[in-house]
């Protein structure tokens, strides 16, 4: 309750808000299993269950915290099979009575358990709801419904929209400079990770691998030995075009927390050099830290100034430019980034990654090879960036391009443009 209250007032990203509580170390791993499936599931169905209260107590305005309590509670009843209806309602009415709603207690009970007895009615008009209005049924912003409707037509978008509302698997990728996925396999067993390796036509060799359930990763043997990443499958697409080769000078652009840096190191067999840059100080601690645990000795992560100190000397075989995006194909991960995005946040995107395609075009060698990529669904900061980047600078061509939709690749959502330099 908490957690949500500091979330609806705006004191932080809901995922570190999380990590923040779960850090104190207080709860046992199941409750500690159950606050984030609260958490989360109350944030992603937030328009629903606000439907859903409004529908119940007659569209009258509630005070935010009880708003966020009736929230908790009717996203037990409806949404979850492990708690006990009589348990979630009384659990919900003994916390507004702590939490100083004692007068408004009786008022939550009426609405849950008027709520329990119209279930079947209730449940039914959820299910309508889908079909009357996008947006509500399957809680995500309106805006964002209608373009995607626009694009890609009703069964493909309800598709995305239930993809976006389920929680998504961890996937971790073999680090060959520590491991094989023959060993790390043995390691996961002997440590109790159940897991299944799964290859994609971009990521072959069983070098991903689908966790199905785990202990804490950081707590691992094999996590500590750098044995392992974790990282979404569709973000290996943006190395895999790169086409990487040992002994070449790479710059990674836009490269912290490193994931795709320590997988380019991992490809070169760690022979050769990659420029790591990134503009946040503290997300180049990141590269450092996951360089080193992974073992990733050809990697250096690099300030602005340090990139500044060494171009134009040097000039890159390959440049990867990993834009920071509007996340649009990685919402089931990012639990509220779809009540932060925004169209005019697009716009501003954009700007910002034809001016990093534009920067990356300078330092690349003739004949060599820069990868646009994003994690965005959005054609304006995908396509239209490339060609906009095409248009503007003579002397590239498009090599390839490539979506990855999770209605169609059944991946997280992922852009890639492959660019020569003649
Ligand atoms: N490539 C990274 C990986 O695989 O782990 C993820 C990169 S993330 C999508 C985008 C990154 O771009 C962020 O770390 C952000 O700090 C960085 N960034 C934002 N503006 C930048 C700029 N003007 N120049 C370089 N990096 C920038």
């Amino acid at each position: 309750m908490r957690l949500l209250r500091q979330h609806a007032d705006g004191s932080g990203l809901l995922e570190d808000l999380l990590d923040a509580e779960l850090s104190k170390g207080a709860l046992a791993p199941a409750d500690r299993g159950l606050v984030q499936e609260l958490t989360f599931g109350v944030v992603r169905w937030r328009s629903t269950l606000d439907w859903l209260i409004a529908r119940k107590t007659d569209e009258r305005p509630q005070k935010p915290s009880l708003k966020i309590l009736l929230r908790l509670a009717l996203y037990q009843l409806f949404w979850l099979d492990r708690i006990p209806d009589h348990a979630a309602v009384h659990e919900t009415v003994q916390l507004a009575r702590d939490l100083g709603f004692e007068s408004q207690s009786g008022f939550i009970n009426a609405v849950l358990r008027n709520c329990l007895r119209e279930r079947p009615a209730l449940e039914q008009e959820l299910e309508n709801l889908k079909q009357r209005s996008l947006h509500l049924g399957y809680s995500h912003p309106e805006w964002l419904c209608n373009r995607w409707l626009e694009r890609w037509g009703r069964e493909k978008v309800c598709s995305l929209l239930d993809w976006n509302n389920t929680a998504p698997s961890v996937f971790v990728r073999v680090n060959a400079l520590k491991s094989t996925p023959e060993n790390l396999a043995q390691q996961f067993d002997r440590e109790g990770v159940l897991f299944t390796p799964r290859d994609f036509d971009w990521a072959p060799g069983g070098i991903a691998f689908e966790l199905r359930s785990h202990p804490p990763l950081a707590s691992l043997p094999s996590f500590r030995e750098g044995m392992f990443y974790v990282q979404d499958p569709s973000t290996l697409l943006a190395v895999r075009e790169l086409n990487p080769q040992p002994g070449e000078t790479i710059l990674d652009l836009c490269a912290a927390p490193g994931g795709k840096a320590t997988m380019i190191a991992q490809l070169m067999e760690n022979r050769g050099t990659v420029i790591a840059h990134d503009v946040e100080p503290g997300r180049l601690k990141l590269i450092s830290e996951n360089c080193t645990r992974l073992g990733a000795s050809c990697v250096k992560a690099t300030s602005p100034a340090e990139l500044e100190a060494l171009v134009p000397a040097t000039q890159f075989d390959r440049i990867l430019v990993d834009a920071p995006c509007s996340n649009s194909g990685v919402i089931r991960r990012r639990v509220e980034l779809r009540w932060r995005i925004q169209p005019s946040e697009i716009e501003r995107l954009r700007d910002v990654q034809l001016q990093l395609v534009w920067q990356a075009a300078a330092m690349l060698k003739p004949g060599g090879t820069l990868v646009y990529s994003t994690c965005s669904l959005e054609p304006e900061e995908n396509s239209e960036v490339v060609a906009e980047f095409l248009a503007t600078v003579p002397g590239f061509t498009r090599v390839s391009e490539r979506s990855l939709i999770p209605f169609n690749d059944a991946t997280d959502g992922a852009f890639v443009a492959t660019l020569r330099k003649e």
